[in-house]
């Protein structure tokens, strides 16, 4: 038996850099470094694990949705081990919100051919954890979302979810969805060896019309959501210095009173 598995990852832009708004209230893209969302790290990695512990013919696709330079988080998942890649990229994209890249990923995972679709739990810069359940809906398939475990074993992908109250076995019939969690595992670093090889793995790029979306189904013009105003958060002041000449715990009380945290 074979098995398809597609990992969706988004390049976002780089926590450490100087994330700002651009002009027309998306996220400025262009001048900031990006990566593979972290969050996405743990999804390559599970299916990477999937693909090690099976007898079948495991092949893993990453698949992205974004600008130009977006190739760059496929190539880190491709380093890692991943098959092979797919970018979506179009200018008609820019400001597309998640209704908008559910559809897109969809029209992708199925042109592309799948059993089974890894996410990751959220992306670290829209952080809303909404695209696998889209995703889902749109391929008319069950999920089973947020794992800290997932394997494969037939036709059946299972997995644990730990709640705050209680953990829950899960599982559904492929084709499926799933999301994972930073709790599923350490995500590996690329060894030389898969950098090098990564640079061979074929990246494919479709667009739009590929497909056969409209571009009045994506992109800010059509997004359900609009940022109305950004304004930048105040920076963080050095906070209250408590030096402690005898009177310190009584100062803190008094901090924390005052602030009704005791
Ligand atoms: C600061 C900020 C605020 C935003 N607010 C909104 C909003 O309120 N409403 C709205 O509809 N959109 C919003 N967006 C746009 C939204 O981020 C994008 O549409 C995005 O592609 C999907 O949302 P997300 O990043 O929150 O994804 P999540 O739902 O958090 O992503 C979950 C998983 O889906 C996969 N995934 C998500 N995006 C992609 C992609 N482009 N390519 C491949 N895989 C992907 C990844 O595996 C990811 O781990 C916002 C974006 C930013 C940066």
């Amino acid at each position: 038996m074979s098995l398809r598995i597609v990992v969706t990852v988004k390049y976002v832009p780089d926590a450490t850099g100087d994330r700002h708004f651009a002009d027309d209230l998306t996220v400025d893209r262009d001048d900031v470094d990006g990566l593979l969302s972290e969050l996405d790290e743990y999804a390559v990695e599970q299916a990477l694990q999937i693909s090690e512990n099976s007898d079948d013919d495991v092949e893993i696709t990453v698949l992205t949705v974004g600008p130009e330079d977006a190739k760059d988080a496929l190539r880190k998942a491709l380093s890692m081990g991943a098959d092979k890649a797919i970018h979506v990229e179009d200018d008609d994209l820019h400001g597309t919100d998640a209704i908008g890249t559910s559809l897109v990923l969809a029209k992708a995972v199925e042109k592309a051919g799948y059993d089974l679709v890894i996410s990751g739990m959220a992306s670290t810069d829209g952080t809303m954890g909404v695209v696998p359940a889209l995703l889902a809906e749109r391929l008319g398939v069950p999920q089973v979302t947020l794992l800290s475990e997932v394997s494969v074993d037939g036709g059946t992908v299972k997995g644990r979810r730990d709640g705050d109250t209680a953990t829950e076995q899960l599982e559904a019939s492929l084709p499926a969805v799933v999301s994972v969690t930073d709790q599923s595992g350490e995500a590996r670093y690329p060894s030389f060896k898969g950098i090098m090889a990564a640079k061979k793995k074929p990246v494919e790029s479709w667009d739009l019309s590929d497909l056969d979306i409209d571009e009045d189904e994506v992109g800010l013009e059509n997004a359900w959501t609009a940022v109305d105003s950004a304004t930048e958060r105040p920076a963080r002041t050095a906070g209250t210095i408590v030096k402690d000449e005898g009177e310190g715990g009584k100062q803190l009380a008094a901090f924390l009173a005052e602030r009704k945290f005791v």
